[in-house]
């Protein structure tokens, strides 16, 4: 029997069904009137939100990274919780537009930004993090065009990355980011452009559990960002500090030390250099708001024994959850956190893979788990699902088209 992430917090059952939102996923599947489906826990993204709050120095603000979960219910929960946005595309730009989000509350990284996707960014208003001095060139070029001031932001490839991170983004070679070495020169051109200069936006890694680590990461940042803008002889009026906060996918993962992380964020704060001590702050979070909120729930469809092993056959898969079948970012596959949703709690009967309706031997949602005994019409869960769940997996695969999403 091979392990099974841990649950994440918060969930339990009422009459051995799973709950989400204080309701049987038996009852959700009904509205909504087929399987599969995210459900997203309003109430837990809230506490999550209050959590961090509490943790982290009132300096800094929060904001949501679109791109984790952009389910424009989902969006507009935000909307009330954070103090911005972080898009990544002219798409996510749309989709926080039509939520009515502030604009001004929203920056723009990524690489590859194309034309219209530049003008887009620089008429709606939003900050555009600049990812190359080819990038910047272009933003002037259009910002002289429309007759409208661009806000700019350079992102820094840091010269360090984040120890124990899921998903380095800094350090070396890389196609995110100006190298720090060239950011002053980038700095006095912005801001010889006439463009509202904005700060810088440093984000060295993603998916770290290691409260230590992230601190010390965010130490380098703030010692980066104060050493550039000296170089760069402006001030900073902004500086996104990226983000990098962890949840437990996996067995033997624990969760991050929030309090400890807000504890070492607040001293660095107090001991800021004079070139930051006017900056505003910020982190950006997507997994860590909204990950463990979300289960995807999928219905048993056949079961199968095959050379003595058990196959649980669902309706679900790959398509929408492409991240618990291995094949998002990962080496060695593991198990993310699942159940038998409709029987939920019950004691281990058997070892079971749970798999999904593709053709593919890719397609495995569990491999190897121990479950309560479950047959055709049992729901399944797949917890974590909240973050890189339904928008990171690919749905049109095979035709099977995307899931349902309910915020609840
Ligand atoms: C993806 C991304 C994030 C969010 O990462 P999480 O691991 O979901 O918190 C934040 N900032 C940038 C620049 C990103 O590319």
């Amino acid at each position: 029997m091979k392990a099974l992430g841990p649950i994440p917090a918060g969930y339990g059952g009422i009459d051995g069904i799973l709950a989400v939102g204080g309701r049987p996923v038996t009852h959700w599947a009904e509205e909504a009137g087929a399987t599969p489906l995210f459900l997203y826990d309003a109430d837990l993204i809230r506490r999550r939100v209050t959590q961090l709050r509490s943790a982290i120095p009132d300096r800094v603000a929060l904001h949501y990274a679109v791109k984790a979960n952009p389910f424009p219910p989902l969006l507009a929960l935000m909307a009330g919780l954070v103090d911005g946005f972080d898009i990544a595309s002219g798409g996510e730009l749309e989709i926080v537009r039509d939520a009515g989000l502030p604009l001004r509350e929203v920056s723009f990284a990524g690489p590859g930004k194309r034309d219209a996707e530049l003008e887009a960014a620089i008429r709606s208003g939003v900050t555009l993090n600049l990812e190359s001095e080819g990038e910047a060139a272009r933003a002037f070029a259009i910002g002289d065009r429309l007759g409208i001031v661009p806000r700019l932001a350079i992102r820094v490839n840091p010269d360090f990355d984040l120890k124990g991170s899921g998903m380095k983004m800094g350090g070396g070679a890389k196609p995110f980011g100006v190298d720090a070495e060239r950011v002053p020169a980038l700095v006095r051109e912005v801001v010889a452009s006439g463009a509202e200069w904005r700060g810088f936006h440093i984000f060295a890694g993603s998916q770290a559990l290691d409260a230590e680590a992230i601190a010390e990461t965010q130490g380098q940042a703030l010692e980066l960002a104060a050493r550039l803008a000296e170089e760069s002889k402006t001030v900073l009026p902004h500086c996104n500090l990226g983000g990098g906060l962890g949840i437990p996918y996996f067995p033997g993962d624990t969760p991050l030390d929030l309090p400890l992380l807000g504890e070492r964020l607040a001293a660095r704060l107090e001991g800021l250099p004079d070139v930051l001590r006017g900056a505003q702050f910020c982190i950006e979070l997507g997994r860590y708001l909204v990950g463990e909120a979300g289960v995807y729930i999928a219905r048993i469809v056949d079961r199968k024994i095959s050379h003595g092993e058990v196959f649980l056959v669902t309706d679900g898969g790959l398509h929408h959850q492409l991240a618990a079948s291995g094949n998002f970012g990962t080496v060695v596959r593991r198990n993310y956190p699942s159940a038998i949703a409709t029987r939920f709690g019950a004691e281990v009967e058997e070892e079971a893979s749970i798999v999904g309706c593709l053709c593919t031997p890719l397609d495995k949602l569990a491999d190897k788990g121990g479950f309560p005994r479950a047959d055709v019409g049992d729901l399944i869960a797949v917890f974590c699902a909240g973050a890189y769940g339904a928008s990171a997996s690919p749905a049109s695969f095979l035709g099977q088209g995307p899931a349902k999403e309910m915020l609840v």
